[in-house]
Protein backbone atom coordinates (compact mmCIF):
# COMPACT_ATOMS: atom_id res chain seq x y z
CA UNK A 1 0.00 0.00 0.00
CA UNK A 2 1.35 3.12 -1.13
CA UNK A 3 1.74 6.11 1.65
CA UNK A 4 -1.61 7.97 1.90
CA UNK A 5 -1.38 11.83 0.85
CA UNK A 6 -0.66 14.43 3.82
CA UNK A 7 0.18 17.46 1.68
CA UNK A 8 1.41 20.39 3.73
CA UNK A 9 2.25 18.36 6.85
CA UNK A 10 5.84 18.66 7.98
CA UNK A 11 7.45 15.53 8.59
CA UNK A 12 7.97 14.53 12.22
CA UNK A 13 11.31 14.59 13.58
CA UNK A 14 12.69 11.72 14.95
CA UNK A 15 11.77 10.79 18.24
CA UNK A 16 15.26 10.26 19.99
CA UNK A 17 16.47 13.27 18.66
CA UNK A 18 13.92 15.21 19.45
CA UNK A 19 14.02 14.05 23.19
CA UNK A 20 17.32 14.83 23.62
CA UNK A 21 18.93 17.51 25.85
CA UNK A 22 21.09 20.15 24.65
CA UNK A 23 24.26 20.11 26.17
CA UNK A 24 23.95 22.48 29.39
CA UNK A 25 26.93 23.90 29.98
CA UNK A 26 26.72 25.25 25.73
CA UNK A 27 22.96 26.39 26.86
CA UNK A 28 24.82 28.54 29.50
CA UNK A 29 27.73 29.22 27.30
CA UNK A 30 25.59 30.46 24.54
CA UNK A 31 23.94 32.79 27.13
CA UNK A 32 27.30 34.40 27.84
CA UNK A 33 28.07 34.48 24.12
CA UNK A 34 24.46 36.71 24.15
CA UNK A 35 25.59 38.93 27.24
CA UNK A 36 28.71 40.16 25.66
CA UNK A 37 27.39 40.47 22.70
CA UNK A 38 25.12 43.50 24.11
CA UNK A 39 28.63 44.73 26.06
CA UNK A 40 28.26 43.17 29.31
CA UNK A 41 30.80 42.09 31.28
CA UNK A 42 30.71 38.44 32.31
CA UNK A 43 33.06 36.38 34.46
CA UNK A 44 33.05 33.28 32.92
CA UNK A 45 33.66 30.19 35.09
CA UNK A 46 31.67 28.37 32.36
CA UNK A 47 33.91 27.39 29.82
CA UNK A 48 34.92 23.71 29.45
CA UNK A 49 38.60 24.67 27.98
CA UNK A 50 41.85 26.68 29.74
CA UNK A 51 43.26 29.34 27.24
CA UNK A 52 46.74 29.04 26.68
CA UNK A 53 49.32 30.83 24.90
CA UNK A 54 50.24 28.71 21.87
CA UNK A 55 52.16 30.54 18.86
CA UNK A 56 51.17 29.57 15.44
CA UNK A 57 53.96 27.46 14.08
CA UNK A 58 55.17 27.53 10.66
CA UNK A 59 52.77 25.81 8.23
CA UNK A 60 55.10 26.01 5.13
CA UNK A 61 56.53 22.75 5.12
CA UNK A 62 53.21 20.95 5.37
CA UNK A 63 52.74 18.40 2.29
CA UNK A 64 51.29 20.78 -0.31
CA UNK A 65 49.06 20.45 -2.10
CA UNK A 66 47.93 16.56 0.42
CA UNK A 67 46.49 18.79 2.52
CA UNK A 68 43.90 19.72 0.52
CA UNK A 69 42.56 16.10 -0.05
CA UNK A 70 41.12 13.32 2.21
CA UNK A 71 43.72 11.71 4.39
CA UNK A 72 43.39 7.70 5.63
CA UNK A 73 40.57 7.55 7.81
CA UNK A 74 42.66 6.23 10.35
CA UNK A 75 44.01 9.16 10.62
CA UNK A 76 47.99 9.54 8.88
CA UNK A 77 50.35 7.47 10.20
CA UNK A 78 52.77 10.29 11.17
CA UNK A 79 50.08 11.55 13.69
CA UNK A 80 48.90 8.24 14.62
CA UNK A 81 52.41 7.43 15.71
CA UNK A 82 52.98 10.51 17.56
CA UNK A 83 49.73 9.90 19.49
CA UNK A 84 50.87 6.07 20.38
CA UNK A 85 54.58 7.31 21.20
CA UNK A 86 52.53 9.62 23.37
CA UNK A 87 50.72 7.28 25.07
CA UNK A 88 53.19 4.85 25.89
CA UNK A 89 55.85 7.77 27.24
CA UNK A 90 53.57 9.16 29.36
CA UNK A 91 51.24 6.61 30.17
CA UNK A 92 52.52 3.17 29.86
CA UNK A 93 50.69 1.87 27.48
CA UNK A 94 51.30 0.33 24.16
CA UNK A 95 49.34 0.58 20.83
CA UNK A 96 49.67 -0.56 17.42
CA UNK A 97 49.87 2.83 15.23
CA UNK A 98 48.71 0.31 12.20
CA UNK A 99 45.83 -1.20 14.14
CA UNK A 100 44.53 0.08 17.46
CA UNK A 101 43.94 3.81 16.96
CA UNK A 102 41.25 5.78 14.81
CA UNK A 103 42.08 9.71 14.88
CA UNK A 104 38.60 11.20 14.19
CA UNK A 105 36.80 14.62 14.83
CA UNK A 106 37.58 14.98 18.30
CA UNK A 107 36.92 12.92 21.63
CA UNK A 108 33.26 13.56 21.21
CA UNK A 109 32.80 11.77 17.74
CA UNK A 110 35.67 9.31 19.41
CA UNK A 111 33.40 8.42 22.20
CA UNK A 112 30.00 8.26 20.13
CA UNK A 113 31.40 6.58 17.20
CA UNK A 114 32.82 3.63 19.64
CA UNK A 115 29.34 4.00 21.58
CA UNK A 116 27.97 3.04 18.10
CA UNK A 117 29.80 0.10 17.40
CA UNK A 118 29.03 -1.66 20.81
CA UNK A 119 25.62 -0.67 21.28
CA UNK A 120 22.56 -2.43 20.05
CA UNK A 121 19.18 -0.28 20.32
CA UNK A 122 17.88 -1.61 24.06
CA UNK A 123 21.08 -1.88 25.78
CA UNK A 124 22.50 -0.83 28.67
CA UNK A 125 25.07 2.03 29.58
CA UNK A 126 26.34 2.16 32.76
CA UNK A 127 27.31 5.94 34.01
CA UNK A 128 28.04 7.37 37.73
CA UNK A 129 27.17 11.12 38.49
CA UNK A 130 28.09 13.69 38.05
CA UNK A 131 28.03 12.71 34.45
CA UNK A 132 29.62 14.92 31.86
CA UNK A 133 26.67 16.20 30.22
CA UNK A 134 27.01 14.18 26.55
CA UNK A 135 27.50 10.72 27.68
CA UNK A 136 23.37 10.42 28.57
CA UNK A 137 22.59 12.02 25.40
CA UNK A 138 24.99 10.23 23.19
CA UNK A 139 24.25 6.68 24.55
CA UNK A 140 20.36 7.56 23.41
CA UNK A 141 21.17 8.82 20.45
CA UNK A 142 22.44 5.00 19.69
CA UNK A 143 18.94 3.54 20.97
CA UNK A 144 20.25 2.49 23.74
CA UNK A 145 19.39 3.29 27.64
CA UNK A 146 21.95 5.49 30.52
CA UNK A 147 21.57 4.12 32.76
CA UNK A 148 22.74 6.78 35.97
CA UNK A 149 24.33 6.21 39.18
CA UNK A 150 23.73 8.87 41.51
CA UNK A 151 26.90 10.88 43.04
CA UNK A 152 26.78 8.85 46.49
CA UNK A 153 27.97 5.79 44.82
CA UNK A 154 31.37 4.82 44.76
CA UNK A 155 33.13 2.08 41.71
CA UNK A 156 32.07 -0.54 44.29
CA UNK A 157 28.55 0.14 43.36
CA UNK A 158 28.56 -0.70 39.20
CA UNK A 159 28.34 -4.29 39.93
CA UNK A 160 24.55 -3.48 41.62
CA UNK A 161 23.45 -1.11 38.25
CA UNK A 162 24.44 -4.31 36.31
CA UNK A 163 21.72 -6.70 34.75
CA UNK A 164 21.38 -8.51 31.70
CA UNK A 165 21.17 -5.16 29.10
CA UNK A 166 24.29 -4.07 30.55
CA UNK A 167 27.21 -3.55 27.56
CA UNK A 168 29.35 -0.85 28.57
CA UNK A 169 30.49 1.83 31.43
CA UNK A 170 31.54 5.02 30.87
CA UNK A 171 34.07 6.68 32.58
CA UNK A 172 35.85 10.14 33.05
CA UNK A 173 39.12 10.00 34.16
CA UNK A 174 40.61 12.42 35.68
CA UNK A 175 36.87 13.99 36.14
CA UNK A 176 34.82 16.48 34.33
CA UNK A 177 33.10 17.98 37.08
CA UNK A 178 34.79 16.56 40.43
CA UNK A 179 38.76 17.04 39.14
CA UNK A 180 38.86 13.60 40.90
CA UNK A 181 41.43 10.62 39.53
CA UNK A 182 41.19 7.30 40.17
CA UNK A 183 43.57 4.90 41.71
CA UNK A 184 44.79 1.91 40.06
CA UNK A 185 42.80 -0.12 42.41
CA UNK A 186 39.96 1.37 40.99
CA UNK A 187 40.24 1.02 37.37
CA UNK A 188 41.77 -2.63 38.34
CA UNK A 189 38.53 -3.62 39.77
CA UNK A 190 36.36 -2.46 37.11
CA UNK A 191 38.28 -4.28 34.30
CA UNK A 192 37.94 -7.36 36.09
CA UNK A 193 34.41 -6.76 36.18
CA UNK A 194 34.16 -6.00 32.38
CA UNK A 195 35.99 -9.60 31.83
CA UNK A 196 33.79 -11.35 34.53
CA UNK A 197 30.18 -9.66 32.71
CA UNK A 198 31.61 -9.66 28.77
CA UNK A 199 31.36 -5.44 29.17
CA UNK A 200 33.13 -2.77 27.40
CA UNK A 201 34.67 -0.15 29.78
CA UNK A 202 35.18 3.22 28.01
CA UNK A 203 37.84 5.58 29.44
CA UNK A 204 37.46 9.46 28.56
CA UNK A 205 40.80 10.49 29.69
CA UNK A 206 40.30 14.14 27.96
CA UNK A 207 42.17 15.62 31.30
CA UNK A 208 44.98 13.07 31.12
CA UNK A 209 47.85 15.53 32.00
CA UNK A 210 46.00 17.94 34.45
CA UNK A 211 47.66 16.68 37.24
CA UNK A 212 50.74 18.19 39.35
CA UNK A 213 51.39 15.94 42.62
CA UNK A 214 49.56 13.01 41.54
CA UNK A 215 49.92 10.00 39.33
CA UNK A 216 47.63 9.76 36.48
CA UNK A 217 46.73 5.75 35.47
CA UNK A 218 45.23 5.24 31.98
CA UNK A 219 42.92 2.36 31.10
CA UNK A 220 45.12 1.23 28.67
CA UNK A 221 47.62 0.40 31.02
CA UNK A 222 45.14 -1.96 33.16
CA UNK A 223 43.93 -3.79 29.97
CA UNK A 224 47.04 -3.37 27.04
CA UNK A 225 45.83 -6.01 25.06
CA UNK A 226 42.60 -3.37 25.17
CA UNK A 227 40.65 -6.54 25.35
CA UNK A 228 37.38 -4.54 27.41
CA UNK A 229 38.32 -1.41 27.10
CA UNK A 230 38.82 1.97 24.74
CA UNK A 231 40.58 4.97 25.21
CA UNK A 232 39.61 8.32 24.26
CA UNK A 233 41.47 11.18 23.98
CA UNK A 234 41.62 14.41 22.03
CA UNK A 235 44.38 17.29 21.57
CA UNK A 236 41.64 19.78 23.13
CA UNK A 237 42.40 20.15 26.41
CA UNK A 238 45.95 18.82 27.20
CA UNK A 239 46.92 20.53 23.73
CA UNK A 240 44.49 23.72 24.72
CA UNK A 241 43.23 23.27 21.24
CA UNK A 242 39.39 22.34 21.06
CA UNK A 243 38.52 24.11 17.90
CA UNK A 244 40.48 22.09 15.60
CA UNK A 245 38.11 18.60 16.91
CA UNK A 246 40.71 16.49 16.25
CA UNK A 247 40.59 13.22 18.85
CA UNK A 248 41.35 9.62 18.74
CA UNK A 249 39.85 6.40 20.12
CA UNK A 250 42.46 3.21 21.20
CA UNK A 251 41.07 -0.24 21.66
CA UNK A 252 41.53 -3.87 19.96
CA UNK A 253 42.34 -4.26 16.29
CA UNK A 254 38.43 -5.80 15.99
CA UNK A 255 36.73 -3.03 17.48
CA UNK A 256 39.05 -0.40 15.88
CA UNK A 257 38.02 -1.84 12.26
CA UNK A 258 34.18 -0.98 13.25
CA UNK A 259 34.99 2.23 14.46
CA UNK A 260 36.71 2.98 11.19
CA UNK A 261 33.82 1.70 9.07
CA UNK A 262 31.75 4.51 11.11
CA UNK A 263 34.43 7.12 10.70
CA UNK A 264 34.55 6.58 6.89
CA UNK A 265 30.61 6.86 6.56
CA UNK A 266 30.46 9.91 8.64
CA UNK A 267 33.37 11.83 8.45
CA UNK A 268 35.60 10.06 5.93
CA UNK A 269 38.72 11.13 7.89
CA UNK A 270 39.53 14.40 10.03
CA UNK A 271 40.64 17.62 8.46
CA UNK A 272 43.85 17.34 6.71
CA UNK A 273 45.74 20.05 7.08
CA UNK A 274 44.96 19.44 10.71
CA UNK A 275 46.24 16.20 11.32
CA UNK A 276 49.46 17.34 9.06
CA UNK A 277 50.09 20.43 11.23
CA UNK A 278 49.62 18.53 14.22
CA UNK A 279 52.18 15.26 12.98
CA UNK A 280 54.36 17.95 12.78
CA UNK A 281 54.36 20.24 15.67
CA UNK A 282 53.10 17.29 18.35
CA UNK A 283 56.21 17.21 20.50
CA UNK A 284 56.64 21.18 20.34
CA UNK A 285 53.36 21.97 21.28
CA UNK A 286 53.49 19.30 24.19
CA UNK A 287 56.44 21.76 24.97
CA UNK A 288 55.04 24.79 25.22
CA UNK A 289 51.49 23.78 27.22
CA UNK A 290 52.80 21.37 29.68
CA UNK A 291 54.08 24.35 32.11
CA UNK A 292 50.59 25.91 30.98
CA UNK A 293 48.99 23.20 32.47
CA UNK A 294 51.12 22.66 35.76
CA UNK A 295 50.15 26.44 36.22
CA UNK A 296 46.39 25.87 35.64
CA UNK A 297 46.34 22.57 38.35
CA UNK A 298 48.45 25.10 40.75
CA UNK A 299 45.89 27.51 40.32
CA UNK A 300 42.92 25.36 40.77
CA UNK A 301 44.80 24.50 43.96
CA UNK A 302 44.57 27.65 45.19
CA UNK A 303 41.21 28.10 44.47
CA UNK A 304 40.57 25.40 46.18
CA UNK A 305 42.45 27.11 49.77
CA UNK A 306 40.40 30.48 48.68
CA UNK A 307 37.00 28.23 48.92
CA UNK A 308 37.99 26.41 52.25
CA UNK A 309 38.37 29.67 53.98
CA UNK A 310 35.24 30.63 52.41
CA UNK A 311 33.34 27.36 53.76
CA UNK A 312 32.25 26.76 50.22
CA UNK A 313 31.99 23.15 49.62
CA UNK A 314 33.05 20.88 46.89
CA UNK A 315 33.47 17.12 45.55
CA UNK A 316 37.28 16.40 46.80
CA UNK A 317 39.83 16.54 43.89
CA UNK A 318 42.77 17.79 42.89
CA UNK A 319 42.93 17.46 38.59
CA UNK A 320 41.49 19.46 35.78
CA UNK A 321 40.44 23.25 36.49
CA UNK A 322 36.78 22.24 37.27
CA UNK A 323 34.86 22.28 40.81
CA UNK A 324 31.54 20.70 41.39
CA UNK A 325 30.68 23.40 44.18
CA UNK A 326 27.74 22.53 46.44
CA UNK A 327 25.08 25.37 47.19
CA UNK A 328 22.62 22.58 48.77
CA UNK A 329 21.14 25.25 51.55
CA UNK A 330 19.65 27.60 49.01
CA UNK A 331 16.40 27.20 48.04
CA UNK A 332 16.74 27.49 44.60
CA UNK A 333 17.38 24.80 41.80
CA UNK A 334 20.68 24.65 40.47
CA UNK A 335 18.96 26.05 37.05
CA UNK A 336 17.57 28.90 39.14
CA UNK A 337 20.80 29.61 40.86
CA UNK A 338 23.31 30.16 37.90
CA UNK A 339 20.17 32.12 36.14
CA UNK A 340 20.36 34.44 38.75
CA UNK A 341 24.07 34.45 39.10
CA UNK A 342 24.25 35.15 35.80
CA UNK A 343 21.64 38.01 35.33
CA UNK A 344 22.31 39.80 38.98
CA UNK A 345 26.14 39.38 39.00
CA UNK A 346 27.18 38.51 35.32
CA UNK A 347 28.90 35.54 36.53
CA UNK A 348 28.08 32.50 34.59
CA UNK A 349 28.72 28.42 36.13
CA UNK A 350 26.79 25.69 34.82
CA UNK A 351 23.67 24.05 36.73
CA UNK A 352 24.58 20.97 38.40
CA UNK A 353 21.60 19.01 37.69
CA UNK A 354 23.04 19.12 33.81
CA UNK A 355 25.35 16.59 35.41
CA UNK A 356 22.42 14.32 36.57
CA UNK A 357 19.25 14.45 38.73
CA UNK A 358 21.10 13.69 41.88
CA UNK A 359 23.45 16.16 41.22
CA UNK A 360 21.07 19.74 41.81
CA UNK A 361 22.59 20.92 45.09
CA UNK A 362 25.75 21.87 42.76
CA UNK A 363 27.07 24.26 40.10
CA UNK A 364 30.11 23.19 38.25
CA UNK A 365 32.99 26.16 38.42
CA UNK A 366 35.87 26.24 35.72
CA UNK A 367 38.67 28.14 36.44
CA UNK A 368 40.49 27.77 32.81
CA UNK A 369 40.16 31.08 31.44
CA UNK A 370 39.29 33.53 34.28
CA UNK A 371 42.56 35.59 36.40
CA UNK A 372 42.92 33.98 40.21
CA UNK A 373 41.00 37.72 41.33
CA UNK A 374 38.11 37.70 38.83
CA UNK A 375 37.94 34.10 40.25
CA UNK A 376 38.05 34.65 43.95
CA UNK A 377 35.38 37.99 43.28
CA UNK A 378 33.16 35.91 41.80
CA UNK A 379 33.29 32.95 44.03
CA UNK A 380 32.27 35.54 46.99
CA UNK A 381 29.30 36.52 45.05
CA UNK A 382 28.48 33.06 44.52
CA UNK A 383 28.79 32.55 48.48
CA UNK A 384 26.53 35.68 49.03
CA UNK A 385 23.79 34.05 46.85
CA UNK A 386 23.51 30.91 48.24
CA UNK A 387 23.19 32.87 51.86
CA UNK A 388 20.46 35.03 50.10
CA UNK A 389 18.79 32.54 48.47
CA UNK A 390 19.06 29.93 51.70
N1 LIG B 1 35.05 14.67 27.49
C1 LIG B 1 34.99 15.55 28.48
C2 LIG B 1 34.93 15.06 29.87
C3 LIG B 1 34.95 16.92 28.21
O1 LIG B 1 34.87 17.80 29.21
C4 LIG B 1 34.95 17.35 26.86
C5 LIG B 1 34.86 18.80 26.47
N2 LIG B 1 34.21 19.63 27.31
C6 LIG B 1 35.01 16.38 25.87
C7 LIG B 1 35.07 15.05 26.20
C8 LIG B 1 34.97 16.74 24.42
O2 LIG B 1 36.16 17.09 23.96
P1 LIG B 1 36.48 17.24 22.41
O3 LIG B 1 36.70 18.69 22.20
O4 LIG B 1 37.71 16.43 22.24
O5 LIG B 1 35.34 16.70 21.62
Amino acid sequence: MSKPAREGVRPAFSQVVADAAQAMSIRYNNLVYELKRQGVHVTVLSLGEAFFDIPLLPMDDLPYPHIYHYTHSRGIPELREKICAYYQRHFGVPIDPEREIIVTAGSKAAIHFSMMCVLDPGDEVIIHEPTWVSYPEQVKLCYAKPVLMPYTCTVRDYERYLTDRSKLIVINNPHNPRGEVMTRRDLQYLVELARAHGLYVLADEAYSDFLVDEEFHSLGAIDPEKSNVIICNSISKNFGISGWRLGYAITNPELTDQILKVNQHIITCPASILQYYMAAHFDEIIRITYPQIAEVVRKRREVADFMDELGLRYLPGAATFYFFVCIAPTRLTSEEFCTRLLMEEHISVVPGVGYGQSCDAFVRVSVGTESLADIKAALVKLQELIVKTS
